[in-house]
């Protein structure tokens, strides 16, 4: 079976050309699969070739297969079915500009952050292309005859960077004009720091926004909880930063996760200041949200409040990420792991 769901205009139109069909065919099924449709409703396309298409090829990679809406605000937890059995999560968000879709990049990850859920079983494969536009496709089939997605932030489950060439397609899949439509600057791109990759991205002339997963001001820190900061030291993660600044125009989102007795104090705040002074960037402080197999604690709210006064006290523009959907398992892999848990425990 060929998933088409992954493919530009173009490669479906020389993809049609090679079964023997009319090359103009390739941008009617684009368009079709990008407004969510199976092979069943693209009622332009003779009825012959729909049944062909059917047997040979994937539109919809990826269904939905549970829906979780919060009882405290408008967000949706979606659990996404891929065709090989595995599932990935995704969080639809409303905000004033608009729904915000949050996405997974991989099924799992292999980075091995210790607050994480995503991790704990590492890495089983990366999305295709097609499979991440897929999820974006169910959410606006969610949304249908109300509206659609807006935004997008590359935050679910998964290292993006790790999954280079496919999320590079995905990206650019996006931006097409008679797909989904959605310009590169309503996107943000989570990264906890591949820095090679960084270099990669800052050279693809792509208006994501970068945003950075540091959650601590030092070294020492940071190789607490992110193996990642092993490999690559804070100095050289901030030096590929202040490269994809230069290189865009484009400010980096520095993710903090307020991580009790590890990283929330105040000395830490004044480090944090120190180690970003200077920089076009902006701090997007996050409470952990605690993951019951990680042993990690929280923070209250007036710990967070401390911190982000220390960095507003030294002109460092900071925010703090609004807790959407806290009761329907928000965190990444959250769901998806309960889910596997329920299934297994079922089995035995
Ligand atoms: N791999 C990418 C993107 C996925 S995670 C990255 O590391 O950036 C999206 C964000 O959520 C990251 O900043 C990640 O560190 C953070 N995160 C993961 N688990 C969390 C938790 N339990 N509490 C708070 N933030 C968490």
């Amino acid at each position: 079976m060929t998933e088409l769901t992954g493919m530009t205009p173009q490669e479906l139109q020389a993809w049609c050309a090679s079964s023997g069909l009319p090359a103009f065919r390739g941008k009617q099924i684009f368009r079709w699969i990008h407004q969510g449709a199976d092979f069943d409703g693209m009622t332009n396309l003779p009825l012959s070739l729909r049944e062909k298409l059917k047997a040979e090829a994937v539109a919809q990679p990826v269904q939905m297969v549970q829906e979780r809406r919060s009882q405290l605000d408008d967000t949706v937890k979606f659990l996404f079915g891929l065709r090989d059995g595995n599932c990935v999560e995704g969080v639809l968000m409303h905000y004033h500009h608009g729904y915000t879709l949050c996405i997974s990049t991989q099924v799992g990850c292999r980075m091995g952050c210790t607050f994480c859920a995503s991790t704990l079983d590492g890495c089983v494969r990366s999305l295709t292309a097609g499979e991440m536009l897929g999820e974006v496709l169910c959410a606006n089939r969610y949304l249908a005859g109300r509206d659609r997605v807006h935004n997008i932030v590359l935050m679910g489950s998964g290292e993006p960077l790790d999954n280079y060439d496919n999320v590079m397609r995905f990206l650019r899949l996006l931006r097409e004009e008679d797909g989904v439509n959605i310009g590169l600057r309503n996107v943000s791109l989570s990264t906890c720091g591949l820095v090679p990759r960084m270099y990669d991205l800052a050279e693809e002339n792509l208006p994501v926004t970068l945003s950075v997963s540091l959650h601590a001001p030092n070294d020492e820190i940071r190789r607490m909880t992110m193996p990642v900061a092993k490999v690559y030291p804070m100095e050289e993660l901030l030096a590929a930063c202040r490269n994809y600044i230069e290189k865009t125009g484009r400010r980096v989102v520095f993710e903090y996760a307020l991580v009790g007795g590890v990283n929330c104090e105040e000395k830490h705040a004044i480090e944090l200041a120190g180690r970003l002074r200077g920089m076009q960037c902006h701090v997007n402080l996050i409470p952990l949200n605690v993951v019951e197999e990680r042993g990690l604690q929280g923070v209250t709210e007036d710990t967070v409040r401390r911190f982000m006064r220390t960095l507003e006290d030294r002109h460092i523009s900071v925010t703090r990420r609004r807790e959407m959907g806290d009761d329907i398992e928000g965190a990444c892999g959250q769901l998806r792991r309960k889910t596997l848990q329920q299934a297994q425990g079922r089995e035995g």
